[in-house]
């Protein structure tokens, strides 16, 4: 294992979408426990030449707890955890509060953030991306989860952070 990337991000924006893509094909080895449902959050890729372990934080849940108090456990799960985080949010709603206080909480910390903005499903949306840069935390890749693209930049750009 040459090491390990979180994914972090609010509900929705397609946190277990991108996760399914980082492990490939290892999706179809999940069993199920009959009558569980339960987020898989751990999973293994390879990229290159790299292997590498995927955290997805969002399968980290609080019971009866606030959005602020799950996000943080989330965030600091992957802060703990993680070698780099990838911080995916939503070109089809742009920047949100809830992004923005993960933003200020992944500012705070000294792990490499990688930052992929989903639902980029054609190259008409290209321009959604740009108003990210506004959250300070580096250039915005454009990514779509369901069709695949842009996944290869992000890992190219994660597995240089290792
Ligand atoms: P999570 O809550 O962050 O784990 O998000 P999910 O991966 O469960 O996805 C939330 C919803 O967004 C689902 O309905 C997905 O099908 C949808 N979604 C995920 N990725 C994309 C994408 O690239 N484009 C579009 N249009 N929808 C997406
Ligand atoms: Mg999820």
């Amino acid at each position: 294992i040459n090491g390990i990337v979180a994914i972090v991000g609010r509900p929705n924006v397609g946190k277990s979408t991108i996760f399914n893509r980082f492990i490939g094909e290892r999706l179809s080895i999940v069993e199920d426990t009959p009558g569980v449902t339960r987020d898989r959050i751990y999973g293994k890729g390879d990229w290159l030449t790299k292997d590498f372990r995927v955290i997805d934080t969002g399968g980290i849940q609080l019971l009866d707890q606030p959005f602020q108090e799950e996000i943080k456990a989330q965030v600091e799960i992957a802060m703990e955890e993680a070698d780099v985080i990838v911080f995916v949010v939503s070109g089809k709603e742009g920047i949100t509060n809830d992004d923005e206080y993960i933003a200020n909480m992944l500012k705070r910390q000294t792990k490499p953030v990688v930052l992929a903005v989903n639902k980029i499903d054609d190259s008409s949306k290209i321009e959604n991306i740009y108003e990210f840069y506004n959250l300070g935390l580096g250039d915005p890749h454009a990514v779509s989860g369901v069709h695949g693209i842009g996944i290869g930049d992000v890992l190219d750009e994660v597995i240089g952070l290792f």
